[in-house]
């Protein structure tokens, strides 16, 4: 298992990869992003950042998304899977907002999970781009990259992964180490296709060794 300081080193190598690691998903409020955010479930940031511009243009505040209809929000959504399912919490959400914290998107983790659609992955994302509160969320990329590193055990949950990162980095270093993460899964250490024979973290990487011999 890496250490700590190899932990924390191996985010500083990616940093260098790429420094402009940041989230891709485009919004111009809170609301906004989380609406982006729970929008971008299973499918990709550029799908959700295509369909988004109308969706904010129609729906500003959430006001007034609490008070769409279904039939309404539907054919905004219709280019992304589970766009039903999505259509119905996104406008829950902003019911949720307007009667439990007078409009506005709250800004601690417990609050951001009593929203309609929004879990402790969504909340940290949230958390940590609207507000600058540390937190990492952890997804498929977050996963993966951490496993064949093996920064946490093979069998770890998406819990004990983000407890693991959160115990071996510091704080300071979460968001940005939730961002270069992400990089590094869809760069460089993709699901299918690694590039191992020239990674800059072969020579710590136990997965990587296996697959170059
Ligand atoms: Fe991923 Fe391969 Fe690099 Fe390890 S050596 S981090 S498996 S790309």
């Amino acid at each position: 298992m890496l250490s700590s300081k190899e932990t924390i080193r191996a985010i500083e190598v990616m940093s260098q990869k790429f420094p402009d690691a940041r989230t891709s998903l485009e919004a111009d409020t809170d609301f906004h992003f989380l609406l982006a955010v729970i929008l971008s479930a299973q499918t990709t940031d550029k799908a959700v950042n295509l369909l988004t511009p109308r969706l904010f243009v129609r729906y500003p505040a959430p006001e007034d998304l609490a008070a769409a209809s279904l039939e309404e929000v539907m054919p905004l959504l219709r280019s992304i899977g589970l766009y039903r399912n999505k259509s119905k919490y996104i406008i829950a959400c902003a019911a949720d907002i307007v009667a439990k914290f007078d409009g506005q998107v709250p800004q601690t983790r417990k609050e951001l999970m009593q929203l309609s659609g929004v879990g402790r992955k969504t909340a940290d994302v949230v958390l940590a781009e609207c507000f600058n509160i540390p937190a990492i969320a952890v997804d498929t990329h977050v996963t993966r990259v951490s496993k064949r590193l093996r920064i946490v055990p093979q069998t770890a949950d998406v819990l004990t992964i983000e407890k693991t990162l959160m115990k071996k980095l510091p704080e300071d270093l979460w968001i940005k180490a939730h961002h270069c993460m992400i990089f590094w899964g869809r760069y460089q250490c993709m699901a299918r296709k690694p590039l191992c024979v020239e990674c800059p973290l072969l020579l710590i990487c136990a997965e990587g060794k296996t697959r170059v011999q």
